[in-house]
């Protein structure tokens, strides 16, 4: 998400005369997108802060900005500990920023105001040359998780108009791009006028030149009927769902707002199954929520050897500040909650490690990005279920294409295959 919204970042100051470098030590503004969703990414931000202010103080000039969740979040703290930022904008302040950096010359910008229908709607984000785009269709979040505070630093929940986001897919598909991920942060949540989630999947998939569908991240309880069928329907939409679960524990799942209960989870994880065959899947948990127990957390193992997860992203609770799980505190100890991330991620290796090796000996079809490391002679793609594939170089096989490949062997991340 916050790759998209670099993009349109880029795009803005493009229109605005500015031109980007690779090269930290050259550019005369620097500006720092940055994550508020755990303590660990603001620690990072502000690593990176006290790097470039070393740059900043050889270069008093030069603009150093952040952007953002975290500009978002603690702009009063972030003003304290980084004195020498020139600007900090929030998420819906992004077309102020070149009226924001002619203005940060003595005193430093701030913009953090939340706007109810910012979309960046009529800006094509700089998007980078690849086989894959992310298109933003909605921002903000309604849901109000207990321990989240996406809807406090990216405000309500609103759509992208489907005109806009077609004309986008068009765009990138003339482009060459052949893989469009729509991205919000519950994404089947997307309605704008009459055109639910379902539809826009069929929209997107009638535009020539994109072969393959991917949205990301669905909410549970937006998984509805119609966006089941159009993934059934359209064989453009893949094979893969990110499904966050959290915990596998009903009374976690109260405690944290979720609003459906691991029972009605494994039933949508069954009718998603029954529709669609070869579903790969995949999920997000979260460890150490206050007052999760022995058994609350045996339940997420459990669940999670139930609904065998392709992969998982696990991150150990982390409270946050604004939240409605703020003023419970933390329970768990960071030592314990440490000794259940390790434990999530020892089980989460095996069973992926399982699935991918049932693969062996299959055909897929690759979808190929890049080239592999450096040396490697093999390049790496794609399958339908989002698994990293990787085959040996040919001279005929460019990024782009999609290819018939056999899988030898598997790891726990990835496929290696031969050409079939
Ligand atoms: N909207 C998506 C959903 O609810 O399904 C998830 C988006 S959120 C940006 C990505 C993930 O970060 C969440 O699914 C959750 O696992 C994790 N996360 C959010 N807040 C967290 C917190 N306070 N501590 C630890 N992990 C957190
Ligand atoms: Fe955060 Fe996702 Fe819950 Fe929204 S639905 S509050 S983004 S965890």
């Amino acid at each position: 998400m916050n790759i998209a919204d670099s993009q349109t970042v880029t795009a803005i100051l493009r229109r605005a005369g500015y031109i980007t470098t690779d090269n930290a030590g050259e550019a005369d503004v620097i500006l720092l997108n940055t994550c508020a969703i755990r303590e660990h990414a603001e620690e990072r931000v502000l690593g990176r802060l006290s790097d470039l202010a070393r740059l900043k103080s050889a270069h008093p000039e030069r603009k150093l900005g952040l952007l953002g969740c975290m500009a978002q979040h603690n702009r009063a703290a972030l003003m304290k500990k980084a004195p020498w930022l020139d600007l900090v904008a929030g998420p819906d302040s992004y077309r102020r920023l070149p009226e924001l950096l002619a203005n940060a010359s003595w005193d430093p910008a701030v913009d953090v105001r939340l706007d109810r229908t910012e979309t960046y709607a009529d800006l094509s984000p700089e998007y980078e040359n690849g086989v894959r785009a992310y298109v933003t269709v909605m921002r903000g979040c309604d849901k109000f998780c207990a321990f989240c505070v996406v809807p406090y630093v990216r405000g309500r929940e609103r759509s992208v108009p489907a005109g806009d986001i077609l004309r986008e897919v068009h765009q990138l598909a003339a482009r060459g791009v052949k893989e469009i991920v729509l991205l919000g942060q519950t994404v089947n949540a997307y309605h704008y006028e009459q055109i639910g989630f379902g539809e826009l999947l069929r929209m997107v998939a009638a535009a020539n030149g994109v072969e393959r569908i991917r949205f990301t991240s669905p909410h549970p309880s937006d998984m509805t009927s119609d966006v089941i069928e159009a993934m059934v329907h359209e064989p453009k939409v893949q094979p893969y769902v990110h499904l966050p679960v959290q915990s596998g524990s009903d009374r976690i799942l109260t405690a944290m707002g979720r609003g459906y209960t691991t029972d009605e989870y494994l039933r949508l994880v069954e009718r998603l199954r029954l529709a669609i065959p070869d579903l790969a899947l995949s999920t997000d948990i979260i460890v150490g929520f206050h007052s999760e127990d022995e058994q609350d957390f045996a339940a997420t193992l459990g669940l999670m050897r139930t609904v065998g997860y392709d992969s998982a992203f696990m991150f150990k609770y982390s409270v946050r500040e604004h939240t409605r799980a703020f003023k419970l505190g933390d329970t768990v100890t960071d030592v314990e909650k440490s000794r259940r991330l390790a434990e999530v991620i020892a089980l989460q290796e095996a069973i992926s490690l399982q699935l991918n090796h049932a693969l062996v000996g299959r055909e897929v079809a690759v979808l190929v990005e890049r080239p592999a490391r450096r040396g490697s002679g093999m390049l790496a793609g794609k399958t339908p279920q989002f698994k990293t594939a990787l085959l040996p170089e040919a001279p005929a096989i460019r990024p782009g294409d999609t290819v018939r490949a056999r899988v030898v062997s598997a790891t726990a991340h990835s496929l290696v295959c031969t050409l079939a």
